[in-house]
């Protein structure tokens, strides 16, 4: 391999920012006359869809609480909408299935989708969502639900098959991608704090610009890049300081090992991805004990390249001092960060709890293959995407960011010298400003 040693367009990552970045940018500096894909260099410590965007489930949606984010995801669903075969994009739609309590906020989340657009149907009342659940579902039987949100756009992508796809645009337009590279250092200006070369495992490499988007790695580039590891954030009114700038959160998936088919709707179509949440006490489903009268959720769908159903739950914290958390080695290799029986039998007994059809299924859950992940979010948990050090585009989407292909179009956007308005809700200056992102009553951190 040979690695050069300079490059207009130094991307670190080769997971969903990088490889968007570097093929919309590709594209942006051919149609300008400005450069090619040949100005642009990725390098991957391990090699395209080695990090979360690899393991993704791949739920691609617009339900979110959050303005911005639904605008952002809305222009996002155009990019995977652009090229579903190379995307591996299936466009099925999602429903957001809720309780009382979050009934409000879903339907403020439907009524702004009318306000852009987005194509979605409110069902409103107890009644009239189990009537429309079973008019897809005759074996539907989740209890408290009392709204279903159904986005006609969205649906999943297949995690891997994406990337390849994506990578592929990537390197037909002249983009350098380079594997088993590692950043182990920057090189600083002399008299500004710009970066000028990337040190590696394979030589030095000087650049004009560096773009990061290296997902739940993000924690150790920001230290070698030696930005502040607490800030100042102000919420409601407060100011405080020294929070944390990362914490991770360990993301619980897995798949039962049905065939996929017997998950269709009524008219024997692929169903749109499913989210329920709901607070009717859950009981297993292998022995009949309570396992939570909390608020809880489940989201899953028929998944051909996972070989079942596959779905996940709520994360969970993980409470170490982020420096102390091995990211690596990352997903299913990790000793540490993939579930367990707890998991498997929640997210089993949910899906019996919301369709008959996966009562006494348990036993087919895929426990040979592990599953889950590590994100690193921020503290606000949603993404921040900003110009570090004068010359340095840090991606860092605080874990919602499989289904936000089209940031990378326009983080390119930004590096041509136009600023892009969705983008500017998600800069790293309003945890001091206290704009931050309004929360909802979901039990999801990413809702
Ligand atoms: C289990 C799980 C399920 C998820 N499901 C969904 C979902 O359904 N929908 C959704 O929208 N989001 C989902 N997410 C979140 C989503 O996967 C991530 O937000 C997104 O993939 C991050 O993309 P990225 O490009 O920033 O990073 P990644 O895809 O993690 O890629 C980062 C790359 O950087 C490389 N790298 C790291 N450090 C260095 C270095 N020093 N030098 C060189 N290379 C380096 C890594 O090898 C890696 O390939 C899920 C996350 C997990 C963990």
């Amino acid at each position: 391999m040979t690695v050069p040693q300079a490059t207009k367009y130094a991307i670190i990552g080769a997971g969903i920012h990088g490889l968007s970045t570097a093929f919309h940018l590709a594209q942006m500096l051919k149609a300008t006359g400005k450069g090619s894909g040949a100005d642009i260099l990725i390098v991957d410590k391990t090699a395209v869809a080695a990090g979360a965007s690899g393991i993704a489930c791949g739920v691609v949606r617009n339900n979110y609480f959050q303005p911005a984010m639904r605008e952002l995801m809305a222009h996002s669903v155009d990019v995977w909408e652009s090229d579903a075969k190379a995307y591996s994009y299936h466009p099925v739609g999602y429903m957001q299935i809720s309780p009382e309590c979050m009934r409000e906020d879903v339907a403020s989340i439907y009524e702004q989708q009318q306000a852009i657009g987005y194509e979605s149907v409110f069902i409103d009342g107890a009644e009239a969502s189990a009537r429309y659940m079973k008019g897809l579902f005759d074996d539907w039987q989740a209890q408290g639900i009392t709204s279903v949100l159904h986005e006609k756009r969205g649906g999943y992508a297949n995690n891997k098959a994406s990337m390849h796809g994506l990578a592929a645009k990537a390197e037909a337009e002249g983009v350098r991608i380079l594997s088993g590279v590692e950043v182990q250092s920057f090189e600083f200006g002399s008299n500004s704090g710009a970066i000028t070369a990337l040190n590696t495992n394979h030589g030095r490499i000087a650049c004009e610009t560096v773009v990061v988007g290296v997902g739940p790695w993000v924690n150790k580039i920001w230290n070698l890049l030696e930005l502040p590891k607490t800030i100042t954030v102000k919420a409601n009114g407060k100011v405080r300081s020294d929070v944390p700038m990362w914490k991770f959160w360990c993301l619980e998936e897995g798949t039962l090992g049905v065939d996929p088919t017997m998950h269709r709707t009524n008219d024997g179509r692929f169903p749109p991805v499913l989210h329920v949440d709901t607070d009717a006490p859950l009981y297993s489903d292998r022995d009949g004990k309570l396992i939570t009268d909390k608020i809880w959720g489940i989201y899953y769908k028929p998944d051909f390249s996972f070989g079942g159903v596959q779905g996940g739950a709520s994360p969970y914290k993980v409470e170490q001092d982020p420096d102390q958390v091995a990211v690596d080695p990352y997903g299913p290799d990790s000793p540490e960060f993939v579930v367990g029986e707890d998991f498997i039998d929640m997210w089993c007994s949910a899906l019996a709890h919301c369709q008959k059809r996966f009562e006494g299924q348990m036993p087919l859950y895929k426990r040979e293959e592990n599953s889950g992940g590590l994100g690193c979010f921020t503290p606000d948990n949603f993404p921040v995407f900003d110009l570090f050090r004068e010359n340095v585009y840090v991606i860092a989407d605080s874990n919602h960011g499989y289904k936000m292909i089209g940031v990378g179009k326009l983080v390119a956007q930004e590096l041509m010298g136009e600023k892009s308005a969705l983008l500017e809700p998600f800069r790293f200056a309003r945890f001091a400003k206290g704009e931050l992102h309004p929360t909802s009553h979901s039990p999801f951190p990413w809702s």
